[in-house]
């Protein structure tokens, strides 16, 4: 079992005797060069080739096909272009070009503070790597974020905003730091109920959720292999239980990877908002499709959230400085 602490260690800095710590940069991002990476998809069992490509200013996260015809094949990284989230969060566009398993890649960029990058991929599905974001956090690590000359975007939470599935729900509530807090409760013995909060800043991401893999039950990766589903799905890419607990042999990496992992998601699947969320998301029981249900519920509510230009740094009073940006922008990312 690995120790948290030793993943990663990001130094704080002290200013006099105040305290600061930084959600990444007030800045926006991009990669410092091209990352290229290759990895079996989940449900093909192929080999996808893909490259994280630098981009502009308010480009966001888009990905691109480059199996498909050249002017049909962006697909923006945005929550209303979410067309299945039943096995992973899947984007559709206009012209039918789609990608699926985005949400470990668009964890690792947000949780990276990285705002602007261009994802070319030669299949409909992001690598699934070891079923976590770790292999994707190294590689912007290794790589490195360079800042650009304009305010990093957030999305100010201005009151509840709560979606509901029977005994599911998420909230999204105001606070002046993002905060992702999860619960979960299964029947099973090597999960039971768990709950964890993270506060996304100063790198917590990369110490305390990146590593945490997918997991699932041996019937139920049976039952997708004979809908021709998962056919990359092994022990080499996710937890897997039966009815006598953890069947892989390295055990876990902590005792709650499993509500880690729900965080990991939570992350990535709200990254589809197109900006840093300043507020607490909690997901009770969630999922995929809660947490864009809950996306769609927040835009359709213009009292609910501001568009703001982050300052960045918090000081122990965890006050974030921002100035109000343009409404008009704030429509745009919607
Ligand atoms: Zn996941």
């Amino acid at each position: 079992m690995l120790h948290r602490a030793t993943i990663g260690d990001f130094p704080r800095e002290t200013a006099g005797s105040i305290f600061i710590v930084r959600i990444y940069t007030r800045m926006q991002t991009t990669l410092n060069k091209t990352i290229e990476l290759s990895g079996i998809g989940l449900h093909s069992g192929r080999t996808v080739s893909m490259r994280l490509v630098p981009a502009d200013i308010d480009h966001g996260i888009v990905f691109k096909r480059v199996d498909k015809e050249e002017g049909k094949n962006l697909i923006p990284a945005k929550h209303d272009l979410v067309t299945d989230t039943r096995l992973c969060t899947m984007i559709t566009n206009e012209h039918g070009a789609n990608v699926g398993t985005i949400e470990h890649l668009m964890a690792a960029l947000r949780g990276c503070g990285v705002d602007n990058v261009l994802v070319e991929i030669d299949a409909a599905e992001v690598p699934v790597m070891d079923g976590s974001s770790i292999a994707f956090v190294q590689a912007i690590d290794a790589t490195g974020i360079k800042e650009q000359k304009a305010a990093r975007r957030a999305i100010k939470i201005l009151k509840d905003i709560t979606v509901q599935d029977g005994d599911k729900w998420v909230r999204l509530s105001p606070s002046n730091i993002p905060v992702y807090k999860g619960r979960i409760e299964f029947a099973h013995a090597d999960i039971g109920v768990q709950e964890y909060a993270l506060k996304l800043i100063n790198g917590n991401f990369r110490h305390d959720v990146a590593d945490c893999r997918t997991f699932g039950f041996l019937k139920e990766a049976e039952m997708l292999r004979a809908a021709g589903l998962g056919l990359g799905g092994s022990l080499e890419n996710a937890i897997i239980l039966d009815e006598h607990g953890v069947m892989n042999p390295e055990g876990l990496r902590c005792t709650d990877e499993f509500i880690r992992h729900k965080i990991l998601d939570a992350v990535g699947d709200l990254a589809l908002a197109g900006a840093v969320i300043l507020g607490t998301y909690e997901g009770h029981k969630a999922g995929h499709a809660l947490n864009n249900a809950i996306l769609h519920a927040l835009f359709a509510d213009d009292s609910a959230w501001m568009p703001v230009d982050l300052h960045g740094e918090i000081d122990d009073s965890e006050i974030v400085t921002f100035t109000p940006a343009d409404r008009a922008y704030g429509k745009t990312i919607n």
